[in-house]
């Protein structure tokens, strides 16, 4: 597991942004976030999810949060412009962007994927990161240092048979993170690094292995170490990097 241990103000006043953030390890990295000081942004396709976890970082007396409904199936490059409008009107700066939504999609041979399905996973994983990060470019360079975090999984590193969009769509974020930090390095103070959070209790992983004792996986809440330390200041000159939350087995399969 990645060691890390965080001072409890370390996002203190800092404006964080979260995809996916209504259940799963988005919901566990916005509240993790809220509790350690930022100000989070929920954005994510189910409101009611995303007012449970507003709910529950009020309740536990943190920074307030915001909402911001999006769809990342069908947002166009104008709902990003208008996103990018909101935050800059609102809070004038992001200091953090965490890349977390994503889709699984279907679980079959290259030879037999639709193409339906590919452009819905390319669309959630690889476009909608691109768009987001393209039209939030100019308020990240506003912060003082500002963070990018893209997920990535073991099957962005390492093909594997029948993982088909989703596989292809985390080795394409490697190769977005890998472009933007090469192009923000010694121009901005944007970093960006890549994470894999490794085998994790979600409603993902439950879908990828059906057979599997959800309670033999790690729950979101024990791979936030890695998470936290990304946002925050003491990865300030860490940028291009893959890091992997949990250690890495060649024997068991990980998402
Ligand atoms: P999850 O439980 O399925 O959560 C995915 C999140 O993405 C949900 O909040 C979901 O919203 C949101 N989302 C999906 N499609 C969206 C769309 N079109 N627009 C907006 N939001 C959308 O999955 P997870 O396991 O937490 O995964 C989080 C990230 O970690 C993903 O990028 C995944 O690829 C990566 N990952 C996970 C594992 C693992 O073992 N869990 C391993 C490696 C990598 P709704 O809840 O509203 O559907």
């Amino acid at each position: 597991m990645f060691e890390y241990q965080a001072p409890p103000d370390l996002l203190k006043d800092r404006i964080i942004l979260v995809t996916g953030a209504g259940s799963g390890i988005g919901r566990a990295a916005a509240l993790t976030y809220a509790k350690f000081g930022a100000t989070v942004i929920l954005l994510g396709r189910t409101i009611s999810k995303l007012e449970a976890v507003y709910d529950e970082i009020e309740a536990n007396g943190y920074s307030q949060a915001a909402i911001y409904p999006m769809d990342l199936t069908g947002a166009t490059e104008e709902d990003y412009g208008k996103l990018a409008d909101t935050l800059r009107e609102t809070f004038g700066r992001l200091d953090g962007l965490l890349h977390n939504a994503g889709l699984l999609g279907a679980l079959k041979p290259i030879s037999q994927y639709d193409m339906d399905n590919w452009q819905k996973v390319m669309q959630v994983n690889i476009n909608a990161p691109f768009l987001l990060t393209r039209e939030l470019l100019p308020l990240l360079r506003k912060a003082d240092s500002a963070s990018v975090v893209f997920t990535s999984s073991s099957v962005g590193h390492q093909g594997r048979a029948y993982w088909g969009a989703y596989c292809v769509s985390k080795f394409a974020t490697e190769g977005l993170m890998q472009t933007l930090a090469d192009e923000e390095d010694g121009i901005s103070h944007v970093r960006c690094n890549s994470l894999n959070p490794g085998g994790t209790r979600t409603a993902m992983r439950a879908a990828a292995f059906p057979g599997e004792d959800p309670t033999t996986k790690t729950p979101p809440e024990a791979i936030m170490p890695l998470y936290l330390y990304l946002m925050g200041d003491d990865s300030k000159d860490v940028s291009g990097h893959a890091f992997h939350a949990q250690p890495r087995s060649g024997q068991q399969l990980s998402q």
